[in-house]
């Protein structure tokens, strides 16, 4: 049986432990030691991660009265080892673990919704709830958990006896009826959790209500609390300040700016779209008419614009008009006709000028890699479609 000593002391960093047992695992080695400050996977919250005498704790988990230590390499059974947690992450899991029981308390209390979900992301924390939220509630929520913050109330993680559990009331997501260890955030929140927890509200800094969205019948919520919430934020600030210098707008006023540079934005596409349509009419009016081929080279033209240009050529020329866009050897091709079946003509054209495409028998799109004189000579000689 290992010890847990992070239920004695949720702020252990280091501790001494000695080695019960070492087996290869699928992964490394799986580690026994007879106490340990490293919490297993639970309550929602993911495993502890440190060293343990040199060796890399990759994983953490509870087996029956033991805690197993999945490690990076193997440590000699009945020695003494140092173990250290990864504080870092153990504190902010910590942080936003007890931010997430006292808004799930001030839900239960204002609105009488149950958390039905709770996971801890890379990124953010997401609590589900039965029931829906809108951001005006919210709102309201964030501000009384981070007055909670600041009133620096105690946290306390204890074992009650089974009587005195039988008349306390708190939230549980299992019906357990015995070893229940009961978080309690005086006045705010009593639940059940086996995780660690910071020791008073203070700790765990700010809370920020992130996302919200709609999740079978209820409501998802993403958020954030204490160093996490802070980086978040810095990320968030540095992002508004670039947005803000690029578009001379007050951080509060980058929402309006970007509105009416997507407007100018919208405006700019239909003028373009306007005289591209022009200019696809005025090159078509000055094509010659002729019983044979019409060859057209159009770097500045987008394959749009070359299609419509080769759809009214089409009506002009008796063979084929081949239209094409790009630069030397790399060319974007549309070929039309009102004639010929250019769905079996496409692969002469893809072999001859070595490129791929095909399309409808009237039309066809692609590529080829080929010069523009090569072009020419094929559709101006003696092709035949
Ligand atoms: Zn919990």
């Amino acid at each position: 049986m290992t010890e847990k000593l992070y239920y004695a002391d949720s702020h252990l960093k280091t501790f001494m432990a000695r080695v019960l047992s070492c087996d290869r695992a699928d992964r490394g080695w799986a580690v026994i030691l007879d106490r340990t400050a490293f919490f297993p996977e639970g309550g929602g919250q993911p495993a502890d991660t440190g060293f343990l005498g040199g060796v890399r704790v990759l994983d953490v988990r509870e087996c029956g009265e033991d805690i197993l230590h999945y490690t990076d390499g193997p440590l000699e059974i009945g020695s003494p080892v140092f173990g250290e947690l990864d504080w870092d992450k153990r504190f902010r899991r910590m942080q936003n673990h007890s931010g997430e029981h006292l808004v799930s308390g001030l839900v239960y209390r204002l609105y009488g919704f149950s958390n039905v979900g709770f996971h801890m992301g890379a990124d953010c924390v997401t609590v589900d709830f039965d029931g829906e939220l809108d951001r005006e509630a919210l709102d309201k929520i964030e501000t009384l958990a981070n007055i909670a913050v600041g009133e620096n109330l105690p946290v306390k993680a204890y074992f009650p006896s089974p009587s005195a559990l039988k008349r306390l009331k708190y939230r549980s997501k299992l019906e357990l009826a015995e070893h229940v260890r009961i978080v309690k955030i005086k006045g705010y929140d009593v639940c059940a959790c086996c995780a660690p927890h910071v020791s008073r509200t203070g700790e765990i800094g700010a809370i920020k209500l992130l996302e919200h969205e709609r999740h079978r019948g209820g409501v998802r919520i993403s958020m954030l609390c204490g160093l996490d919430a802070l980086e978040d934020y810095r990320k968030r600030y540095a992002s508004t300040a670039e947005i803000s210098a690029l578009l001379s707008a007050k951080h509060h006023e980058v929402a309006a700016a970007v509105r009416r540079v997507l407007d100018d934005l919208g405006a700019l596409k239909l003028g373009l779209a306007e005289a591209r349509k022009q200019l696809v009419l005025a090159k078509a009016a000055l094509l010659p008419e002729t019983d044979g081929n019409l060859c057209l080279f159009e770097p500045q033209l987008d394959t749009d614009s070359l299609r419509e240009l080769v759809t009214l050529g089409m009506e002009r020329c008796g063979g084929v008009c081949a239209g094409f866009t790009g630069v030397e050897c790399d060319w974007k091709y549309v070929i039309g006709s009102r004639h010929a079946d250019l769905r079996k003509a496409a692969k002469n054209i893809n072999r001859a000028l070595n490129g791929r495409g095909g399309g409808r028998p009237e039309m066809i799109q692609g590529a080829v890699s080929c010069s523009k004189k090569d072009i020419e000579e094929y559709f101006n000689g003696k092709a035949i479609f």
